[in-house]
């Protein structure tokens, strides 16, 4: 979602109260603040269960558009059920603002451990990878493309456990075959195809699983340079290097995956199979954190 100023904001209430199923919240620390939401720890009194409440205030919600964008982004997410997608627990509102119960993913994002640890070890890439793969096959399965999978959006809990969560841009397939023509929203691991509007499907997901691996393995992304022209330059003339030192299978699945002609990408189960994935070092996995 897009960035908006929040400053004038009504104040989140410190007991939310949903009316419909009578249920308490008491507000607990500030999670972190994304393009409408500010997500803060919310404890269920009369349970002592924990969550974490994504909270828009209606203020930002003003025209039609972004109130159905709302409205299909909790659509989408109450439908799942995963162990690798957080889970939507319940969502309501009050006049000021819409609230979102979520599966409190306490070790924040994969962005925060990219930022911090850089590349990661190969064992560590295939460890986060797996869950990745299998939360998209979940999502593919029920004809949902996420559109915006990106280590911001891949939730960690206590268990090192990684979450799929950030529906805002994602789109259920109606019918067979379908083309996407639009998206409303700039996904940071954005597909050629986006780019050129040339219609997109799976496959977008698919190319940003391929960006996320990069960044993992490499320590920085497959198309960055200083200027968001420049990288969507790149992007559409799929201008990224791999270097020599590279795991032979990881290279080849990255090249699989980034590659410009979306059909020719495997599917996420395809993934699943692949040498990378099957082979090396995974039980005797240290996760540094
Ligand atoms: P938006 O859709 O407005 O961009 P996000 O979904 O990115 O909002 O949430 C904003 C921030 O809240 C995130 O960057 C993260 O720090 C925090 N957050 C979101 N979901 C969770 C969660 N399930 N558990 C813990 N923190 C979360």
């Amino acid at each position: 979602m897009s960035k908006r100023n929040t400053e004038d904001d009504k104040p989140i209430p410190d007991i939310v109260f949903d009316s419909n199923s009578k249920t308490t919240y008491k507000k607990g620390q500030f999670l972190g603040k994304g393009g409408f939401a500010k997500c803060y720890e919310l404890r269920e009194v009369t349970t002592n269960g924990i969550f974490a409440g994504k909270i828009v205030s209606k203020r930002l919600l003003t025209n039609q558009k972004e109130k159905e964008k709302m409205s299909q982004e909790i659509q989408i997410h109450k439908s799942l059920r995963h162990k690798n997608i957080v889970l939507i627990h319940s969502y309501f509102d009050d006049p000021n603002f819409v609230y979102i119960i979520l599966e409190l993913c306490r070790k924040r994002s994969m962005m925060e451990l990219h930022k911090r640890r850089k590349a990661l070890s190969e064992p560590e890439v295939r460890y986060y990878m797996k869950q990745i793969l299998e939360g998209v096959v979940y999502l593919h399965g029920l004809q949902i493309i996420h559109r915006d999978l990106k280590l911001g959006n891949l939730f960690l809990n206590d268990d090192l456990e990684v979450k799929i969560g950030d529906f805002g841009l994602a789109a259920k397939i109606e019918y067979n075959g379908q083309r996407k023509k639009t998206l409303c929203g700039t996904p940071n691991y954005i597909a050629p195809e986006i780019l050129t509007k040339q219609g997109h499907s799976y496959e977008v997901d698919v190319w940003s699983i391929g960006c996320i691996m990069y960044t993992l393995l490499v320590g920085k992304p497959p198309f960055e340079t200083n200027s968001l022209r420049e990288t969507y330059a790149k992007i559409t003339r799929c201008e990224y290097t791999l270097p020599s030192s590279l795991n032979a299978a990881a290279a080849y699945m990255l090249n699989k995956m980034l590659q410009p002609d979306p059909s020719k990408r495997p599917t996420v189960r395809q993934l699943q199979e692949m040498e990378f994935m099957k082979t090396g070092n995974f039980i005797y996995l240290f996760l540094e954190f």
